[in-house]
């Protein structure tokens, strides 16, 4: 079991101490990533009379653990930071319901990951899997002296810009070096997202051929890029966080197939939550850093319970007989598709990790499975069966009288 002992710690933080304002009974005694979630939605916000801003322009993201209720969105985002396998995230909505918000909110959760230092992204990972032969001869010799190949890195949180064209997401000629006649290739925006979040807004209104060029280096994790004679193969690791409006069109069923978790998000509709949710987006606006403030301490307590979780992940197991539970469901549900059984076990185990345990339970299964089964029913497939059965049934008949 990991030693969450650090949080404790983290009240007797001198620098947390010397702002008391700050400190909030939300944090003190958290065991678990999972608990501080819930914890956080019932804290209060103070409200100040409105204030000065500081008035300089530095980007101050809402904070995550702001957001009033929106609990599956939350979850989901927080375990798709936990578990990248569980294959990220898309967010379904209409507009003003926080979905950006809470993407953006991330940023200040997120946990740090080994980061190549070669043009060709070796990790030392790579030795461990494929033997020496998995890395460039430089990173070879590097690992033979005993020089780190990677180093510590925070994730980052990219954006696909609706309006970016196929040559800009997976790469293209370097107009510069062709200047000079040389051909050299450039990193697009998928290359750069390796070990990173990208996030793209709207992935209903992309182009189908970015899309596809999207899901598939997100799918396999690289992909290759020719142009002309050159060609250059490139590691798209990432976590892949989509958001769309459907009343502005609709996703290829075998699109939102290739996500991982579902969320369905709706406006608030409690009064009381309503009415907190506009008082703070109002607080924000007037001055963005008093809001930070206030949920600083809660916002790097649940950064590391999410670098804690994800270093626990490799020892979270999934008992067959919960693994076979997931099943049935599934089977009951009529999903075909394979990526329902590997999201709902990522995720349970991404949830059982961020709960501090090593073994994942039934009901880890239950709180991620609505998030992972949901949408995964393609109307058409269920069609095409139940066509294909009153054949064979037909076929059979015509065949048995003679
Ligand atoms: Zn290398």
């Amino acid at each position: 079991m990991k030693d969450h002992s650090t949080l404790e710690q983290k009240g007797n933080d001198p620098e947390a101490n010397a702002q008391p304002e700050m400190i909030s009974e939300a944090v003190s005694g958290v065991r678990s990533l999972r608990e501080l979630i819930d914890r956080v939605m019932g804290k209060a916000l103070y409200l100040p009379e409105i204030q000065e801003d500081s008035g300089i322009a530095e980007l101050i993201p809402f904070p995550f653990l702001a957001i009033v209720n929106q609990y599956e969105m939350k979850m989901a985002l927080l375990l798709a930071l936990i578990n990248p396998a569980m294959g990220g995230v898309l967010l379904i909505g209409p507009r003003g319901t926080g979905k950006t918000t809470a993407v953006r909110g991330l940023l200040d959760l997120l946990p740090l990951v080994p980061k190549s230092l070669c043009y060709y992204g070796c990790l030392p990972e790579d030795i461990e899997t494929m033997g020496i032969d998995g890395v460039c001869p430089d990173c070879a010799r590097k690992y033979a002296e005993g020089k780190p190949l990677a180093v510590m890195d925070r994730v980052r949180l990219g954006e696909l810009p609706l309006n970016a064209r196929l040559e800009d997401v997976i790469g293209g000629i370097d107009e510069r070096a062709a200047v000079h006649h040389r051909l050299r290739l450039q990193r697009g925006i998928l290359a750069q997202a390796d070990r990173n979040v990208l996030y793209v807004d709207e992935v209903n209104l992309l182009d189908d051929d970015i899309v596809d060029a999207l899901l598939n280096a997100a799918a396999q994790g690289s992909y290759t890029v020719r142009r002309g004679p050159v060609s250059a193969t490139y590691r798209s690791r990432f976590i892949l966080i989509g958001s769309m409006n459907p009343e502005e069109g609709n996703l290829r069923p075998q699109i939102q197939d290739r996500f991982g978790l579902r969320v369905i998000v709706r406006g608030l509709d409690n009064d009381e939550e309503r009415l907190e949710a506009y008082r703070r987006v109002k607080a924000y606006m007037a001055n963005p850093r008093s809001v930070a403030a206030q949920f600083r301490l809660e916002t790097e307590v649940a950064r590391e319970e999410i670098q804690l979780a994800r270093e626990l992940l490799p020892e979270v197991e999934l008992p067959d007989e919960v693994a076979k539970l997931g099943l049935r469901w599934i089977k009951e549900l009529g999903v075909d598709s394979l990526r329902a059984e590997i999201t709902l076990f990522e995720a349970a185990r991404a949830y059982a990790a961020a709960d501090a345990r090593q073994v994942v339970e039934p009901s880890d299964l239950k709180q991620v499975a609505p998030m992972a089964l949901r949408l995964r029913k393609s109307a058409f497939m269920s069609d095409y069966l139940s066509q294909q059965e009153a054949e064979q049934a037909q076929l059979k008949f015509i065949m048995e009288k003679d």
